[in-house]
């Protein structure tokens, strides 16, 4: 009965009971050998003594380590002694469910067929799975080292060190097995990187095949063209011919010269993949380019009724000068091609801190939002029909993304459907050699 009234109490009521009942006893004794305070002190001591030899059965439970029970105390030592027990089991379960979950993500990442490399802010291995070893041939003694001091591919070595990771680079791997590896980058956790390596050999072999598959056909096209496109040449010119076939000649020379324009656009799309360096660095006169460009546009049996092209810098791009005649002219004549008579077309070329810049921007058609990030695959169209109409292949638009890509360059298309369309190729500031003539404003 006292002791269920002593853990009414509470923790510290129970001590202050227990405490005070201690202190009674040893005053009472005390007071019968006539020393009560010697009586107080030695109750205390002895309470002293009680709660220092509980500390240390419990500092020695501690540190056995021992999880299975607590000791089996009375009062706040005994709850003490279960809470620590219920704390420790709590943090052995998550402790065990953590290594668990890990185990299984090491089993599955191993399992992967894609090799997979752990990389510290340093870019130094900390772990990799069994297919990064081989498609890499890394070593279990690799670990610590810097990643670039063992894939040493120099286009992996500045794909690492400029820190554009969107997507992955393709890199042909030598050694033991030839092939092809795809590369990427993903950054994670506080700088830390994940490598991803994929054997790519077969996707590589069969891409090849396509382009060159193309390449063959068109090249194999051209002749027997040349030989239809002459021989309708000569019979429209012809005239004893039967008034009554002139329509459908003119027609199937008109058909002709559109093949022709698709044959050569797929032979300079294979020419371009092929190439599998950068372009070279000729001196491009782009002003004399475009003042070229003005004058094919108002050549056109029909055309924007304004035509404005302006050179605001005479700075030569260093490039190939065939492959940027003929992007250039794809984006002009799209302009001229899909903007009314009414309409107005301008083209810019003008330098800054950023780079070299061409712009076409005309008020024509337009194009719906949802097909702007398509426009470069090959053969697309926003409206077949029309673009038949036009006498486009589907091929310019992918003729100017690998040239400017050749050149290190990229593509920005802003387009409102009804409004008019606006195409900028911009190019690095290393693809600009600056003239140190006054720079100006040259309307052509
Ligand atoms: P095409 O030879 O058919 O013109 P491109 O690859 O040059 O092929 O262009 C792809 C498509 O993009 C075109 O069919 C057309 O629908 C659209 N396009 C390109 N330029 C323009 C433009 N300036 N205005 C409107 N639509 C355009």
């Amino acid at each position: 009965m006292i002791s269920r009234a002593v853990r009414n109490l509470g923790w510290t009521g129970g001590i202050l009971f227990r405490v005070g009942l201690t202190v009674l006893i040893g005053a009472l004794l005390g007071f019968f050998i006539g020393r009560p305070w010697t009586g107080v002190a030695a109750a205390l001591a002895v309470v002293l003594a009680w709660q220092w030899r509980r500390r240390l059965q419990l500092l020695q439970w501690l540190m056995r380590n021992s999880s299975d029970s607590a000791p089996e105390w009375r009062g706040q030592w005994g709850e003490l002694a279960t809470a620590m027990l219920r704390q420790l089991k709590r943090k052995q379960f998550h402790k065990s469910q953590l290594l668990r979950v890990l185990r299984q993500l090491r089993q599955s990442t191993t399992a992967l067929p894609d090799g997979v490399v752990l990389l510290s802010p340093k870019a130094e291995i900390q772990w990799f799975n069994d297919a990064a070893m081989r498609l890499l041939r890394l070593a279990t003694s690799d670990q610590g080292l810097r990643i670039d001091n063992l894939v040493r591919y120099p286009e992996f070595v500045s794909y690492l060190r400029d820190g554009h990771f969107e997507s992955p680079i393709l890199i042909r791997s030598i050694g033991p097995v030839e092939g092809w590896l795809s590369l990427q980058l993903v950054p994670f956790g506080e700088g830390q990187l994940l490598l991803m390596v994929r054997d790519v050999t077969s996707q590589a072999r069969l891409d090849a095949m396509r382009k060159d598959f193309i390449a063959n056909a068109s090249h194999e096209l051209r002749s027997p063209l040349t030989v239809i496109s002459g021989y309708l040449e000569t019979l429209t010119s012809d005239d004893t011919l039967d008034p009554l076939l002139s329509g459908p000649l003119v027609e199937m020379r008109r058909q002709a010269q559109r093949m022709n324009g698709i044959v050569e656009d797929l032979l300079s799309l294979s020419r371009l993949e092929a190439a599998d360096r950068e372009a070279p660095r000729e001196e491009v006169d782009v002003a004399g380019i475009i003042g070229q460009l003005k004058k094919d546009v108002l050549a056109r049996a029909v055309h924007p009724q304004e035509v404005m092209v302006v050179a605001e810098s005479q700075a030569k791009l260093l490039g190939d000068t065939l492959q940027i005649h003929s992007a250039f002219h794809n984006l002009v004549d799209n302009a001229a091609k899909y903007t009314p008579a009414t309409g107005s077309l301008h083209a810019r070329w003008w330098v800054d801190a950023d780079g070299a810049h061409f712009a076409v921007r005309d008020t024509g058609i337009g194009i719906p939002a949802e097909h702007i990030p398509r426009l470069t695959e090959r053969f697309y169209r926003v409206d077949a029909g029309r673009s038949r109409a036009t006498g486009g292949s589907g091929l310019g638009l992918a003729i100017v993304k690998h040239v400017l890509q050749r050149h290190g360059a990229t593509l920005e298309i802003r387009s409102s459907e009804g409004k008019g369309s606006e195409f900028i190729c911009h190019f690095p500031p290393d693809r600009v050699q600056q003239v140190t003539l006054q720079p100006g404003t040259n309307a052509l």
